[in-house]
């Protein structure tokens, strides 16, 4: 028998580091730093990359690397990096093109807010410069490209508030042309919804804090590249800047996508059914629900998302378009939570014009089409009929 240990020495070593006897059938959150090997030959295999395996958890995390297999799978591409939030994530794949002093990104007016000032405040004070365009028109879009050469172009699939479908194809036809790369956030639209790499995206990246987790307690976002070399950069710039994601945050996540088809389906059906009842509403005074486009707009909703499916944001410009109006709305809503984030399973809404568009001056604002009388809906799996009475109250405390 071996000499017994000191309680000090057990309480730090005692059950540590055993194998386990069979595979877990749900992944486990690996809370650990550093990884140990039977042999420093084998540890040298791992760091020289010979051999798989993990050494420290900034640079990849078994927990992790479960999430990003998930969503690889999901979108396809070379491969999938998890980062702490989306705006790491948009940040990375920002990164990951090269973008430095003299290069122009040739952006999409209606991208979500901070990543316009990710674009305007910090790539800016790298010397990159950001021209931001109305994507829905696909002829003054490519006219731009061609005169600015941009090394990025970078477009949402469904942008926000507005709810306009981009024409991805034809947006990764543009940027190719002059040599780009396209940037597409797919968080409105889901892996369910939009493959945004089919339609020629060479970078995609998802706020995972929205849809992919789902439930409003977590943040977490995803990029994912078509090519290797965006893929090796990516983990480069996990690795060095050090933005990752927490394996208790991704165990989340992943627990979360196995419900997305089942939500997203859900939540599509019920934003239809109010996009429907809503808009003939005399207390509204627009409907905003890609479900209800018709002409270009239709097509393009046609040539982007999955067939008869138009997403589950919902947005409404009330009859009593002013910001009391909107907030006496917001106010007496009961069910439907005001919230600024969306894609989680409880319907919410948000006022664009003091909360994520506060920071646009209200002339540019309401030139993007933004009013004060503007709540933004996210829909979700509540039963319909209960999302719409507590609309109907809210109307009607809003209309008086
Ligand atoms: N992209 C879109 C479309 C978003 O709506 C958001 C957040 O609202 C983000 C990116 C940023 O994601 P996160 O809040 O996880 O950093």
């Amino acid at each position: 028998m071996g000499r017994q240990l000191d309680i000090a020495t057990r309480l730090v070593h005692a059950g540590e580091r055993q194998v386990p006897a069979a595979v877990p059938v749900a992944t486990p959150i690996y809370a650990s730093v550093t990884y140990t090997y039977g042999s420093m030959a084998e540890v040298d295999k791992v760091f020289g990359g010979e051999m798989h395996g993990y050494v420290y958890s900034r640079y990849a995390n078994p927990t992790l690397t479960a999430l990003e297999t998930a969503v690889h799978s999901l979108e396809g591409g070379f491969g999938a990096s998890a980062f702490g939030s989306g705006m790491a994530a948009l940040h990375a794949a920002l990164m990951a093109c090269d973008l430095g002093s003299g290069c122009t990104v040739l952006a999409s007016q209606d991208l979500y807010g901070a990543t316009i000032n990710l674009l305007n405040n910090v790539f800016m004070s790298f010397g990159v410069s950001t021209i931001m365009v109305d994507y829905s028109d696909l002829d003054a879009l490519a006219a731009k490209a061609r005169e600015v050469r941009p090394r990025i172009m970078i477009a949402e699939t469904v942008s926000n508030p507005l709810l306009k479908v981009s024409d991805l194809a034809c947006c990764a036809e543009i940027a190719h042309a002059v040599g780009g790369k396209l940037i597409v956030d797919n968080t409105f639209a889901t892996p369910y919804l939009c493959h945004p790499f089919e339609l020629g995206a060479d970078l995609v990246v998802h706020s995972a804090t929205k849809y992919l987790a789902g439930h409003g307690d977590v943040m977490g976002g995803i990029a994912i590249a078509r090519e290797e070399p965006q893929h090796n950069a990516l983990r480069s710039i996990m690795k060095l800047a050090g933005g990752i994601m927490s394996p208790y945050d991704a165990h989340e996540i992943l627990r979360g996508l196995k419900t997305l088809a089942l939500r997203v389906e859900r939540q599509c059906a019920n934003a239809r059914a109010i996009a429907e009842k809503l808009s003939p509403d005399r207390r509204v005074a627009r409907v905003h629900y890609p479900g209800l486009a018709s002409g270009d707009a239709r097509r393009k909703l046609e040539r982007t998302l999955r067939p008869n499916y138009a997403g589950a944001m919902v947005a409404i410009e009330l009859a009593n378009d002013t910001k009391e109006g909107a907030f006496r709305f917001m106010d007496a809503l009961r069910l439907v939570v005001r919230s600024t984030s969306l894609g989680d399973v409880f319907t919410s809404a948000l006022h664009p014009a003091t909360a994520s568009h506060r920071d646009v001056a209200p002339a540019r604002r309401r030139a993007l089409g933004i009013s004060d009388g503007l709540v933004r809906l996210s829909i979700g799996i509540e039963h319909v009929d209960d999302i719409l009475a507590d609309l109907e109250q809210a109307l009607e405390a809003s209309a008086t």
